[in-house]
């Protein structure tokens, strides 16, 4: 992801822009609220409003950028959609968000979805988690 990543999908190239980009892309934890990232901005010292964050998030997620969560129990979330796709396990203990992908589960829905006489246009499944007694 880059300045032409950013043309490519037909938003022009901007400060606030390039800087939550690259926020996204060297954080070590792969999703992020908008909090967050306008925390880290603030931290290293850019001058970007809470209010921008948000609207360029939003202006990623249309351009297909970010995928958006909404998990449960929190605020929203923001990732990069360069990855393969694969679903999210969150910790409600910790807000952790952990991501896997299971073969028999995704062979499961294509079949559930055909025995309905659909198919899957798209899915996201989301497991709400705690660490099991006695794990630290
Ligand atoms: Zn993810």
């Amino acid at each position: 992801m880059d300045n032409q990543d950013l043309r490519k999908a037909g938003l022009k190239v901007t400060l606030p822009r390039m800087k939550i980009l690259q926020q996204l892309e060297s954080s070590k934890e792969r999703h992020l609220s908008a909090e967050d990232i306008y925390k880290s901005l603030m931290d290293s010292g850019e001058d970007v409003g809470l209010a921008t964050v948000y609207r360029v998030l939003t202006q990623f997620e249309q351009a297909g950028i970010v995928l958006r969560h909404n998990f449960e129990g929190g605020s929203a979330v923001f990732e990069l959609a360069d990855e393969e796709h694969h679903d999210h396990m969150v910790c409600m203990e910790s807000g952790e968000v952990i991501e896997f992908l299971d073969e028999e589960i995704e062979k499961r829905q294509h079949r559930i979805a055909e025995q309905h006489g659909y198919e899957i246009v798209d899915h996201s499944l989301v497991l709400y988690v705690r660490p099991k007694a006695g794990k630290k």
